[in-house]
């Protein structure tokens, strides 16, 4: 078996500052109640671990005791949900990824110059949700080219389109072009909303898929950018499987011989990719190739609630933020082990 391990892949910027966040306040706050509103990520393992380490996942507000410290997870929430935790005195650590709030600005901007915005993205995803919430009376949610005639427009020539930031680009290229065709005089966001990583990880299975035989994509079901991995592998027409570890694999995948490529979504940790790497060498013998189809060098910095509350009980959020080898000390901390994958 040839096993293609795509870079990049796995943990993005904002999904590395979201789990920073949790375990800083874990360190900062030994013994305290933690909060975070939805999961931090999403991602079962990351969930778990957190939970073993005494983090409470709450899906309303209600569910938080007067007073105590709230994260908002890295898909961002609505301000609606910050007067909520205002109004029961939380302490709101908010770790919204900063792609996810450029997009919420936007939104904000366009709405109060009496645009009508159309939301490109999935309606239940909580990314949608905090995003709609900025301006509910202003923004419609486009989740397929059949949605456009439904839509009521008051003057197209006032009109944006937004998206989602973990779209797949194929069909986001799709929708958006339905909509220019509807609304010629639409305007663009002025830059990409579908974030650097989602373009990036997508790239790579673009130009990789077609060399393999069946593509493993390790994520969780309820991951945009991972589901939408597998659809971009689909597309060029190889079958992909998403998995959440290795223990979800299925031997009757394989018949021998293959080219497998491997890939995580944004939110999927090394180590599990380590162990899958590692199955499939044990199982079906063969080598690992790492391609290389984008370097990373992004790295969001830790919110300023957070930095203020590290000040507050004497620690210096930048001395912290110095980081050696960022994901192996990350993994360690939130109860996983650090696997090397011997690439050759
Ligand atoms: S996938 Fe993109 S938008 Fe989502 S957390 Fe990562 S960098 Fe931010």
């Amino acid at each position: 078996m040839r096993i293609l391990l795509a870079n990049p892949r796995g943990f993005c910027a904002g999904v590395h500052m979201a789990i920073d966040v949790v375990d800083q306040l874990l360190t900062l706050c030994p013994g305290e109640p933690l909060y975070v509103f939805h999961e931090i990520v999403h991602n079962k393992h990351v969930v778990q671990r957190f939970e073993r380490r005494g983090v409470s996942f709450v899906e309303a507000i209600e569910d938080v005791p007067e007073g105590a410290t709230l994260v908002f997870s890295a898909h961002g929430v609505s301000p609606a949900v910050r007067d909520l935790a205002r109004r029961r005195n939380l302490t709101a650590i908010d770790a919204t990824c900063p792609l996810v709030t450029k997009v919420h600005m936007e939104a904000i901007r366009y709405a109060k110059q009496g645009f009508q915005i159309l939301l490109v993205g999935h309606a239940d995803h909580q990314e949608v949700v905090g995003t709609r919430g900025e301006a509910p009376d202003a923004i419609q949610v486009v989740e397929r080219p059949e949605d456009i005639p439904g839509l009521r427009i008051a003057d197209p020539n006032k009109l944006v389109y937004l998206t989602q930031t973990t779209l797949s680009t194929d069909d986001a290229g799709v929708i958006i072009a339905a909509l220019k065709r509807a609304f010629p005089n639409i305007k663009e966001p002025p830059s990409s909303d579908i974030c650097y990583a989602t373009t990036n990880r997508q790239a790579a299975v673009r130009q990789i898929a077609p060399e393999c035989d069946v593509a493993l994509v390790i994520g969780s079901k309820n991951s945009s950018n991972s589901v939408r991995l597998t659809e971009i592998s689909q597309n060029v027409g190889v079958p992909a499987y998403l998995i959440d570890d290795v223990g979800e694999l299925q031997s009757a995948w394989f018949k021998g011989g293959e080219t497998v490529l491997v890939t995580a979504g944004a939110s999927a940790p090394e180590d599990l990719v380590a162990g899958l790497c590692r199955t499939l060498i044990e199982r079906y013998g063969g080598t690992i190739e790492v391609r290389d189809v984008f370097n990373e060098d992004e790295e969001f910095n830790l919110p300023a609630t957070l930095k203020r509350l590290m000040r507050e009980r004497g620690v210096d959020p930048d001395v912290r933020r110095i980081r050696v080898g960022h994901y192996e000390i990350t993994a360690e901390r939130y109860g996983a082990t650090p696997l090397t994958i011997g690439a050759t």
